[in-house]
């Protein structure tokens, strides 16, 4: 191994080629802390080609990659495995924004550049970059595209997959594929830059991408709406989609309980409300003309959304930082849900004509087998996406709740995969869901997935045991 780190060194220099234990533990420890790895190294480069001569140098001396971006992904797919054997390549130093084309509407970034680096160069040039995720401060482009992130505007503009127009990637064989065309057409043959995406740094290492830019928003309008039922925000949805069109840019579901652990751990962000609902959405319209014409079709539309008695109450943010204490309701979920104890947690999709269904059935079940169990459920129904985690029942120890977590996850899987939705919406499969897929993807699919991987690393060095 001498040999091999001594030859990484002369293509990155030694200081970024880090073998100390504390140099390497930030690499090596996941996202939630629930799992810490052992590599041999962590390499550093700056370039792609130093990305394509350490590949090559790994190949060489039978070393798998496990390519890290932000690290913050949440399916333990960005860390090594307890082996030693492999090393993590950390992309963080690609990190220029290589050109802004506003004719074109494309932004071409290294993979290593921080996504809030990214909106910030696009809003410069009077851009909007609509990828935005609560993790946007750590996270990389690179990553984003290998897991293939949602975020709160998917409805309006897609995921990082929708957004991606190119790639450059460093294949398993270390050669460099320059796919970088800021093309919205282009049918010649199989599509390799959708390959990589989703891919989760199993097929290769994505260096560069070309993102789609589009005109910054006159006016944003934020609104949190209160209701009775899962069956009366599919109501507004659809009521919403008629009503706002195009302009409809978000629609978070959230369940009272949120919002009671939220005002619990954050007393300070206020609550619009002075009685407590059964549920919430929370929306967000962005609008091409002006302020008073998103105010006007926000109070049109959920005027005759209250005249219909879909919705109970809502409340249109007057300014920006009422709207910003609205967005706070949803954005500490995960922070309040985390400071009230341990928690099973399920990233799920489902058909949004399925959701009210889905969520009265595995209430239920989950009632008959876990009584008193607590469903923190929230999320961005407008594409179907909810955060589904189960909380031990009040007064219950987290730790032996716990250890329900794969009874709990095959009760709500098998009711994901009944209602012919998908065990993961947003955040991959990574080692953590690994199993599940398994399970729950045919034998078909399956062996063409693994057709794919042979084909494009059929030494197995590209993040082995992620996905497959
Ligand atoms: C607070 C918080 C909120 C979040 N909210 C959302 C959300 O709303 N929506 C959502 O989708 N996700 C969300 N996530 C998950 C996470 O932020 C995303 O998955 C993000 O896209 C990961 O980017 P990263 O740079 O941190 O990637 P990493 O965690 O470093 O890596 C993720 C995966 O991609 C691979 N990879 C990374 N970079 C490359 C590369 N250049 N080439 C090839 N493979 C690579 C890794 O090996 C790994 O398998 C959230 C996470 C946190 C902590």
């Amino acid at each position: 191994m001498d040999d091999f780190l001594q030859q990484c060194r002369a293509v990155i220099g030694s200081q970024y080629v880090l073998i100390d234990e504390a140099d390497r533990k930030p690499y090596e420890t996941e996202w939630r802390q629930r799992y810490r790895g052992h590599c041999l190294a962590v390499l550093r480069p700056a370039s792609t080609t130093e990305v394509a001569d350490l590949v090559k140098l790994c190949r060489q001396f039978k070393i798998s990659i496990v390519p890290q971006g932000g690290n913050s992904g949440l399916v333990i797919g960005s860390v090594p495995d307890s082996s030693g054997n492999s090393v993590v390549l950390s992309l963080r130093r690609l990190n220029k924004i290589r050109a802004i084309d506003t004719d074109n509407n494309t932004i071409t970034v290294d993979a290593g550049c921080i996504l809030n680096d990214v909106q910030q160069s696009a809003d410069n040039s009077q851009r909007l970059f609509p990828l935005s995720l609560a993790s946007e401060g750590t996270c990389t482009v690179g990553g984003n595209l290998s897991s293939n992130a949602g975020g709160t505007a998917v409805l309006r503009y897609g995921n990082a997959r929708e957004l991606c127009l190119g790639l450059e990637v460093v294949n398993a064989q270390g050669e460099i594929w320059d796919g970088l065309k800021g093309l919205r057409k282009d049918n010649t043959g199989y599509d390799l830059r959708d390959l990589f995406i989703g891919a989760e740094g199993s097929l290769g290492i994505i260096t560069a991408a070309v993102m789609k830019l589009y005109p910054k928003p006159k006016a944003i309008q934020t609104a949190l709406v209160a209701l009775s039922s899962p069956e009366a925000a599919l109501e507004l949805l659809n009521l919403s989609r008629e009503g706002f069109g195009p302009a409809l840019t978000g629609f978070e579901f959230i369940s009272a309980i949120c919002l009671e652990l939220v005002h619990k751990h954050f007393p300070d962000i206020p609550l619009p409300f002075s009685e407590a609902y059964s549920y919430y959405v929370l929306l967000e319209i962005s609008d091409h003309e002006s302020e008073s014409h998103a105010r006007q079709l926000a109070e049109n539309v959920l005027g005759q959304a209250l005249e219909g008695a879909i919705i109970s109450n809502a409340v249109i943010a007057d300014s920006m930082t009422q709207a910003n204490n609205l967005w706070k309701l949803r954005e500490n979920i995960s922070m309040a849900q985390a400071a009230e104890g341990k928690n099973i947690k399920h990233d799920i999709s489902l058909p949004s004509s399925c959701i009210p269904a889905f969520m009265m059935m595995t209430a239920q079940l989950l009632e008959s087998h876990f009584p008193g169990c607590r469903l923190i459920c929230f999320g961005h129904m407008g594409d179907g996406n909810l955060h589904y985690n189960i909380s031990p029942p009040i007064g219950v120890n987290d730790q032996n709740f716990i250890s329900n977590q794969e009874a709990i996850n095959r009760l709500v899987h098998d009711q994901v995969h009944a209602y012919n939705g998908s065990i993961s919406a947003e955040h991959g499969i990574g080692s953590l869901k690994r199993k599940e897929l398994l399970r729950y993807k045919s034998a078909v699919e399956l062996q063409m997935m693994r057709a794919i991987k042979s084909a494009l690393d059929p030494d197995n060095i590209m993040n082995p045991g992620k996905i497959l």
